[in-house]
């Protein structure tokens, strides 16, 4: 109804403005507009140039001002060359933004949304998901971005760099008068030698559930680029634990959905732990309840402990002492029973979703049997299926079978405030681990939350597949190398959108030296040189200035699924972009 009343008066208002269109397309003419400058606000006078004939300034019934576009020049339509040139620089724009973030030195952003919070982030995705781009063309990047962190978790930035350096590179071959169809064709062919040429360098390595430093590495190079930096190898280690886990390594499967992630604001980074369990923001009812229990049989109800309300048709009178004496026993009575029918199937613990009165709790505390109250249904289901337990509506359906088990049980106190939460771990059903962040701040916490999502994908991913490949630009270095040389081997123009190719993959090596503050061509031609003299593929940049640039010594590793999909999804995307050669949006009135 009010979407209604709303549209009709949108209706109006635009008829109005018609009108007032036609009306000065007929009759007025539009220098005499000038005179108005004198009546309508100060803030409009600097927007309507009154050279401009293609906009003029007009009064609706209410005296408010206005300003009206000439309709034609409002459309816009780009055809051919000039369409692909626009593209190229709207992607080229937003590949520019995130340039700087890339690497170990790379800067953070700071985004803040519309209703003021404020995200500081180095995770291309998330910079991109969070900046309002309004080009469709910059939107692609954005997906980009988001299916390179789908598939694979981390090098969302280096994805869109790759992808920009092919646009600009994909430019000046277009101004050089070669078609686009035979870029992109030309493009192809490279990203695919690129990545079999990948394939060729990459490194197997052994792991097993004892020997984890393989993956600890790679997930630490993962992480040396975010500002948690501090403690890379620390969580690195967690993230590693925690897919070790869960992970079946038979299969080969991760389920990351059993990983919980959760955070804290409050302590330092570095009490960031593994618990082997979940936990819930809350603590036992009554303070003088025991705080730990261990081999707990956990009730989950969902009922209260409250004697059954009288419902609002029934009244009791109570008018002399003995009555009242009768119906505090018989609620006592209640609360007895049911604590005794939980002591009964053998609870040592009841989890509630429901709160109840000081008299139930006392008296739970009396019966020695801890208990916690107001529980979230969503936290309930997690007990439940953690623990192995089941949801109990009903005290009269309470049996053992239905109990959840956990070997330990501990209410933890943080700082100096009351905040307390419950740890549930080992236990007996679920692998489900969480990973519990502490930090000074929230911002803080939610971007360490993205930084062990990349470690914690990038661990995954080396289960999946253990090959890696050096990183530091190392690997893009050597595909450049080996682009370069099989260009030579073809005889049309593609040979020129190959060997454009190459010097885009350079683009990644020169951003990570550009960022470290390194002259960028001369240290990749250094590099470049160092790898075919010695034929050594591992030589990438020296970002943090340690001395050596083998990424082997630096213990720099990639995934090499991770390499191979960045270099495949930035083809695609600029594929795409360049076979457009008409661009029409709609006229904006
Ligand atoms: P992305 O979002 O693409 O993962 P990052 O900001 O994480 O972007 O940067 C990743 C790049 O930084 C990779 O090319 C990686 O090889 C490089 N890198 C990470 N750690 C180091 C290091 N210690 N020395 C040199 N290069 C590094
Ligand atoms: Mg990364």
């Amino acid at each position: 109804m009010i979407d209604e009343v709303e549209d009709r008066r949108n209706q109006s208002h635009y008829n109005r403005r018609v009108n007032i269109y036609k009306q000065q397309q007929q009759h007025l003419p539009l220098e005499p507009y000038t005179h108005t400058y004198t009546v309508c606000t100060a803030d409009l006078n600097h927007f309507v140039d009154p050279t401009n004939t293609s906009m003029a300034l007009a009064f609706d019934e209410y005296g408010r001002p206005f300003i009206i576009l000439r309709e034609q020049e409002s459309k816009s339509r780009l055809r051919g060359i000039d369409a692909q040139k626009a593209n190229i620089a709207a992607g080229v724009a937003v590949s520019r933004i995130l340039r700087t973030s890339l690497g170990p030195k790379g800067m953070d952003k700071m985004l803040q949304s519309p209703d003021g919070d404020i995200t500081i982030t180095n995770d291309g995705a998330t910079i991109l998901e969070q900046m309002d781009v309004d080009n469709q063309i910059g939107k692609l990047m954005v997906e980009l971005s988001r299916s390179q962190d789908y598939e694979i978790g981390d090098g969302t930035t280096g994805v869109v760099v790759m992808a920009g350096a092919l646009l600009e590179q994909a430019e000046k071959l277009l101004e050089r008068g070669i078609h686009p169809i035979r870029v992109a064709e030309g493009f192809e062919i490279s990203s695919r030698i690129a990545v079999d040429h990948l394939e060729k360098i990459a490194h197997k390595f052994d792991f097993s559930a004892t020997n984890i430093e393989p993956l600890v590495q790679t997930c630490m190079t993962t992480l040396s680029s975010k500002i948690v930096n501090r403690c890379k190898r620390s969580l690195a280690e967690i993230a590693v634990k925690s897919v070790m886990a869960v992970a079946d390594l038979e299969r080969k499967d991760v389920n990351l959905d059993l990983i919980k992630v959760e955070g804290k604001v409050g302590g330092k980074l570095e009490d960031t732990e593994l618990i082997y369990g979940i936990i819930v923001d809350k603590d036992m009812s009554h303070p003088q309840m025991p705080k730990q229990i261990e081999d707990a049989k956990i009730a989950i109800l969902t009922c209260p402990f409250e004697p059954p309300k009288p419902k609002t048709k029934h009244k009791v009178d109570i008018d002399t002492v003995e009555k009242f004496q009768t119906l505090r026993k018989q609620e006592q009575k209640y609360f007895d029973d049911m604590v005794q029918k939980c002591k009964d199937v053998g609870a040592t613990l009841v989890i509630c979703q429901w709160g109840f009165d000081d008299e139930a709790n006392h008296l739970l505390m009396h019966r020695n049997l801890p208990a916690v109250r107001w529980v979230g249904g969503v936290e309930l289901e997690l007990i439940a299926i953690a623990t192995g337990g089941r949801i109990v509506p009903r005290f009269q359906e309470l049996t053992p079978e239905k109990l959840g088990k956990a070997g330990l049980v501990r209410e933890k106190a943080f700082g100096t405030t009351k905040d307390r939460m419950l740890y549930i771990e080992h236990c007996a059903n679920s692998k489900a681990v969480t990973v519990f962040i502490r930090g000074g701040n929230k911002m803080m916490i939610e971007e360490t939350k993205r930084s062990i999502h990349d470690a914690l994908c990038v661990a995954r991913n080396l289960i999946r597949n253990n090959s890696i490949v050096y990183g530091g630009g190392a690997a893009e270095i050597s595909c450049s190398i080996a682009v370069e040389a099989a260009a030579d081997k073809y005889p049309g123009v593609e040979q020129y959108a190959i060997r454009a190719f190459a010097d885009a993959l350079d683009s990644v090596p020169m951003a990570l030296a550009e960022n470290s503050g390194l002259s960028p061509i001369e240290t990749l031609s250094a590099v470049k040189a160092q790898q075919i003299k010695e034929n050594n593929h591992c030589c990438g940049i020296d970002c943090n200035d340690t001395g050596t640039n083998d990424m082997r010594e630096q213990n720099v590793f990639e995934t090499l699924i991770g390499k191979q999909q960045q270099i495949l999804l930035a083809t695609q995307v600029v594929k795409m972009i360049l076979k457009i050669d008409d661009v029409i949006s709609p006229s904006e009135y």
